[in-house]
């Protein structure tokens, strides 16, 4: 039994490691778990179907493409308009998302969320902005340029850019944007992000590889600060339920947190 993640690029990407150990620790000792990089997002369920796999995870830049091609969509992914699991079911490619519910899962150490500022208007702040709405929890869009925040306004998501932005009390404040992925910058000017911080309880940055510039500002003000480990893995746990049918959502977080630190 086959499963792979499609990316570009892959070759950085945790989830075989994640998925594998956990197939083997659990038993599933004929499923391996690959990467495949992919030039054009077209392709991607054609190659699924060719190499007849049974589960896949999709990430950057093919979430939409997958979205576009799964046979059926099940869930919050239709809304999020993006993709990144995909299961083969019944002679069909069903399409989810899990990053959403990853998401969801992993705010449940903060207490009381109820107010919420994502920074970013990508793919990921999309499946974090239904997430949130679909919870009844209040969440504002704050990202640099206008472009993107159409989709967030049509669905009832209150949204800004920097030049219309004012800052008003929040639970939390979640960057999603990949500024002090690979630079040293904030996703905002520090003005804004000093304005946010001081009106915020809680600072989670979705990067999990490093110390972002964003979260060690909020540590030195005294926030209560998580990066995005918590959510890869869960959203990997949600995505292996649905490829193996396996229950128990906390034996497997636990298994790729084990799997995590190897
Ligand atoms: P997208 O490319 O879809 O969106 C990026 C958004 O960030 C855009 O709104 C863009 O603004 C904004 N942006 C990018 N660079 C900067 C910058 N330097 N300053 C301010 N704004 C910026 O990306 P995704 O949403 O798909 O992914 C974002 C991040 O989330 C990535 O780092 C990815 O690795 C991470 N991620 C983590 C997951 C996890 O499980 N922990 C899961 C999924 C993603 P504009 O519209 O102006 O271009």
């Amino acid at each position: 039994m086959l499963f792979a993640i499609y990316g570009n690029p892959v070759s950085h990407s945790k989830s075989p490691h994640l998925h594998n150990f956990t197939f083997l620790k659990l038993g599933f000792l004929d499923y391996c778990y690959t990467r495949i990089k992919l030039e054009n997002g077209n392709e991607l369920v054609d190659n699924f179907k060719k190499l007849k796999l049974l589960g896949a995870n999709v990430t950057v830049p093919f979430k939409e493409d997958a979205f576009r091609q799964c046979d059926e969509i099940v869930g919050l992914a239709k809304e999020i308009k993006a993709v990144n699991t995909i299961v083969y079911k019944n002679n069909k490619t069903i399409g989810y998302n899990t990053d959403s519910i990853g998401f969801l899962k992993s705010i449940e150490d903060f207490d009381d969320v109820k107010k919420v500022l994502i920074i970013g208007a990508g793919g990921t702040a999309k499946a974090i902005a239904i997430a949130l709405k679909h919870n009844n929890i209040q969440t504002t869009i704050l990202n640099r340029s206008k472009e993107k925040l159409a989709y967030f306004k049509e669905a009832g998501i209150k949204s800004d850019d920097w030049n219309d932005f004012k800052a008003e009390d929040y639970d939390l404040v979640v960057n999603t944007t990949s500024a002090g992925l690979s630079d040293d910058s904030l996703p905002a000017p520090i003005e804004i992000i000093n304005n946010i911080f001081s009106h915020t309880k809680y600072a989670y940055d979705v990067i999990y590889n490093k110390p972002t510039p964003f979260l060690t500002k909020a540590n030195e003000l005294g926030l209560t600060c998580k990066n995005g480990k918590d959510m890869l893995i869960f959203q990997a746990a949600f995505a292996f339920m649905l490829f193996s049918d396996y229950p128990e959502f906390n034996r497997i977080s636990n298994l790729m947190k084990y799997a995590m630190e190897l």
